[in-house]
């Protein structure tokens, strides 16, 4: 039987790829003086994922979207009966989101598609890129909407009661604005796929610091999401004497010091008060309670539990010290999901054919290549983000650095391929 070029038989060109064209027409959708505003089943969400299937169905690959959302594009491969691998990230955006979080990994997979293509690899497995529904949970309270059903994590009839603060529910949007696009087939449920791997800007400044252009991730953090809340007294800010004040706001930034070196004793982890609400919040009022919600993030479980452990020690000193009342509460707690050993080697392996070096490094940031993790093999790999801005409209990645990570990821996923068709 003839067999033709599997990927990594023979070394792939180095092609120019449409990636930095393609990220400039999306860029265009949802652009706002702040940068971009593609939040799940907007307008502008919609017609981005209609450009990514008019690009895909361009390149001749079958277009099917699943009841979550989530779009999916397939080159074949020689057992077109076997899982798939795929490759993909999401085409949301924060409120103010910048043109790469996200939409980057999902462009890049269809051009790697489109690489294999040109260079007339075929795969055992089908390969398929995916654009997910709604990663950055900015318009439902729950991220990774798409990929969490994909995987199993939560039921579709959970996420489609899910409201928006405007109350409109996740399936009434999906519904108003074209959430599942009108001219592609629908599938049945969630096929596993053999193996993912997803691309993605850093959103940290690791890469650029150390002069790599890209990065293996090792894990994605955990995270533990508090609500802590100090009741003090309030009272008149020119009468009560300062030896018998129960300042809420003074506890609470005595505490926030104290976590903050917390985090930096335990070390690989990190924690964040970013959010704070003061009562009654008035210049000649003591603070009498205070609303903190704090972030933590390790990679490991047991720095994750100090940091925790930390919280909840440094509220009950501060809260007998100043005589005020601290409690804390979770909000949202998710565990560390380590990469699969293989497919990093897989993807370390495609790297160094391009004689590029590369570091190891844990992302401090969830990707939706968590939850697919928890039903395939699953990797990923960074490329940097300038002055490590995300989030942000000016957020940047140099075309060279967006084209290097293209050129990585085709590389990985023959890799991959040839690696999950070997262990069968
Ligand atoms: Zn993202």
């Amino acid at each position: 039987m003839d067999r033709p070029a599997s990927g990594g038989e023979v070394s792939l060109k180095l092609l120019p790829s449409p990636i930095t064209d393609r990220l400039a027409q999306l860029a265009a959708l949802g652009a706002t003086e702040h940068g971009i505003d593609r939040r799940l089943f907007s307008a502008a969400d919609a017609a981005a994922r209609r450009l990514f299937v008019q690009w895909a169905r361009a390149a001749k690959y079958a277009v099917e979207q699943d009841r979550a959302g989530n779009v999916f594009a397939r080159r074949a491969g020689r057992r077109d009966g076997a899982a798939a691998v795929l490759s993909g990230s999401h085409l949301d955006t924060v409120p103010t989101g910048g043109p790469y979080d996200g939409a980057y990994g999902a462009v890049a997979a269809l051009c790697a598609l489109e690489e294999l293509d040109a260079n007339g690899i075929v795969t055992e497995h089908p390969v398929e890129a995916v654009a997910w529904a709604g990663e950055e949970g900015s318009r439902f309270p729950l991220g990774c909407l798409g990929s969490g059903a994909f995987a199993g994590l939560n039921d579709l009839a959970t996420i489609d009661a899910l409201c928006d603060d405007d109350g409109v529910s996740f399936a009434g949007a999906r519904a108003a604005t074209d959430g599942l696009l009108a001219d592609v087939p629908v599938r049945d449920g969630f096929p596993v796929p053999a193996g993912y791997v997803e691309l993605h800007i850093e959103q940290g400044p690791v890469l650029e610091h150390r002069g790599v252009r890209l990065g293996v991730v090792t894990a994605i953090a955990g995270q533990v999401r508090l609500a802590v809340e100090v009741y003090g007294e309030s009272g008149h800010a020119g009468t009560v004497p300062m030896n018998l004040r129960r300042d809420a706001l003074s506890s609470a930034a005595e505490l926030v010091l104290e976590l903050e070196a917390a985090a930096k004793e335990i070390g690989e982890a990190v924690l964040t008060v970013g959010h704070l609400t003061v009562f009654p919040n008035q210049t000649n009022v003591i603070p009498g309670r205070v609303l903190l919600r704090v972030d933590a993030r390790s990679v490991d479980e047991a720095r994750l539990s100090a940091l925790r452990d930390a919280i909840v020690s440094g509220a009950a000193r501060v809260a007998e010290q100043r005589g005020v009342r601290i409690e804390t509460s979770v909000i949202e707690q998710r565990r560390a999901v380590a990469m699969d050993p293989q497919l990093r080697a897989a993807v370390a392996e495609a790297i160094a054919e391009l004689g590029e070096p590369a570091i190891e490094l844990p992302s401090g940031a969830g990707h939706d290549a968590m939850c697919v993790a928890a039903v395939a093999p699953a990797a990923m790999l960074f490329v940097p983000s300038v002055g490590g801005r995300s989030h942000v409209g000016n957020e940047y990645t140099a075309p060279e650095d967006l084209q290097l990570g293209v050129a990585a990821l085709t590389r990985s996923i023959a890799a991959i391929d040839r690696l999950l068709s070997k262990e069968r």
